[in-house]
């Protein structure tokens, strides 16, 4: 692909149209974050934590310009956008304030005189980011990256380059050395001889399955350390004791928002039979309820798809469902990129829908006879990113929870990520963490060093 570009999915208008980047545009920016690299090995972590709270600074002064970007390219609502750039702003002032723990050199007793372990830069790491919170997707691999002393590649998705070329002006304003993050403007296909290059130390990726695979084995070939994110078809497991009323709430905002285009959004709900009606009945009405419209006008609810395609491929997983069984309750419609908020109820194993990953506004209720067999149906998936379970016996919550295979699993409460916790999968749903003390270790050299 020679240009990317940017639409508009409300109204499918042309934004902008991106030259991609040439090999020599490439290699200038190897050279460039490899230089910024050293450079940044002869700055203080001080001077680095005083670059991002600048960082923190801009965001916050300009929360309104970066939020009508993300969704001019995406279609989240502003709402949403506005919430995202100010995640980003506020999880960086907590690593300004807590890298330097992270940092901290490990003393562990040898047989030496003194022997420690020192957390060390490494060089230039790619992010292959995607389009669904393009900016904090991003962030949340350069906050700690960056303190930490690596620079950042990004390889964002292609339908965000505007994002990306205003993330990059982000860094460089707020005064980071020149290279120290850089937009890559480059599609998929030519993303090899990055990952190839020596001065490319890792790569982490957060995307769809195929990709993770793709790129998992890219690194494999070429001795990268890599860290993947992929897809999920996360279980939001209601028992008959929850508070329903809550349960009810939470489950159609884990589902519905940034138009369920979340890796961790709750895609599969399943529910106890014995409150499967009232839990139906709730969360029917507050679907019938959301505004669908312009993500721009404040009373909306739900912005577009990011992209027509991919709302054609959500329809088409509806069809098949509906075709093997289950019942449509709400919505259904789908006009481009607009899709309304739907809910299908009888879904059960074998269907499209529990299958496979479904990334938009498309509510499942499957029903389990008992809190075992609700688990039993939770792990019923390759993915395993988030799980959230509904219960107010917290003593059974916490036996439940071993029993989940996933990375996170969170009760009475949506599953969320937070700069304070370490998130990342199992199974289908990648490797690897990021955020919190082991997201920041995964592109440092743990470095041991003996004094005898
Ligand atoms: P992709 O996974 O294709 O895109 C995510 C990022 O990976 C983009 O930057 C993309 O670049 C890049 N990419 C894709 N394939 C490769 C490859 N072989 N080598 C290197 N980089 C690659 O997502 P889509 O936009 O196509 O969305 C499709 C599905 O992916 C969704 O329906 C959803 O299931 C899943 N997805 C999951 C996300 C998550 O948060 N876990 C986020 C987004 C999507 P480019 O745009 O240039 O192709």
């Amino acid at each position: 692909m020679s240009t990317f570009q940017s639409i508009n999915p409300y109204n499918q208008e042309t934004i902008a149209e991106y030259a991609a980047h040439t090999g020599a545009d490439i290699e200038q920016r190897l050279t460039s974050g490899h230089q910024a690299y050293r450079h940044l090995a002869q700055t203080s972590l001080q001077e680095r934590c005083d670059w991002m709270l600048e960082l923190v600074r801009l965001l916050k002064t300009n929360v309104d310009h970066h939020a009508a970007i993300i969704t001019r390219e995406m279609g989240k609502t502003l709402k949403e956008a506005k919430a995202e750039v100010l995640k980003c702003a506020t999880s960086a002032e907590y690593y300004v304030n807590n890298i330097a723990g992270m940092l901290q050199p490990r003393i562990i007793a040898s047989d030496a005189q003194q022997s420690y372990v020192s957390y060390e830069p490494k060089g230039i790491i790619l992010a292959i980011m995607p389009w669904n919170f393009p900016y904090w997707q991003v962030f949340r691999f350069a906050i700690p990256n960056l303190l930490a002393g690596n620079t950042g590649l990004l390889k964002h998705a292609s339908n965000v380059s505007g994002c990306a070329l205003a993330i990059e002006d982000l860094f460089r304003q707020a005064g980071f050395p020149a290279g120290a993050f850089q937009a890559l403007l480059v599609s998929s296909g030519h993303i090899e001889p990055v990952i190839a290059d020596s001065r490319v130390q890792g790569v982490t990726l957060t995307g769809s399955t195929a990709a993770g695979m793709s790129v998992g084995a890219l690194a494999g070939k070429y001795i990268k350390k890599s860290v993947l994110e992929l897809g999920g078809s996360d279980p939001f497991i209601v028992l008959k004791d929850a508070n329903l009323e809550e349960a009810a709430k939470v489950a159609v905002r884990a589902r519905m928002q940034n138009a369920g285009q979340s890796c961790i959004a709750a895609k599969r709900w399943i529910v106890e039979g014995s409150v499967a009606g009232d839990f139906t009945d709730k969360v029917s009405q507050l679907l019938r309820q959301m505004k669908q419209g312009d993500p721009f006008d404040p009373a909306t609810d739900m912005g577009p798809m990011a992209r027509p395609d991919l709302a054609g491929e959500l329809a088409t997983q509806l069809q098949q469902t509906i075709s093997q069984g289950a019942q449509l309750a709400v919505g259904g419609q789908q006009e481009a990129a607009n899709f309304a908020p739907t809910l299908l109820t009888g879904v059960k194993k074998g269907m499209t829908a529990f299958d496979e990953e479904t990334f938009g506004p498309l509510a499942v209720i499957i029903k389990a006879q008992h809190a075992e067999h609700a688990i039993e149906l939770a792990n019923q998936t390759p993915f395993g990113l988030g799980a959230s379970l509904w219960t107010t016996d917290l003593d059974k919550a916490e036996n439940l929870a071993r029993l989940i295979d996933s990375g996170n699993v969170f009760v009475n409460a949506m599953v969320h990520s937070d700069a304070r916790l370490p998130f990342g999968g199992v199974k289908l749903s990648g490797y690897g963490r990021e955020l919190s003390l082991e997201g920041t270790h995964e592109f440092l050299n743990v470095k041991t060093v003996y004094i005898a």
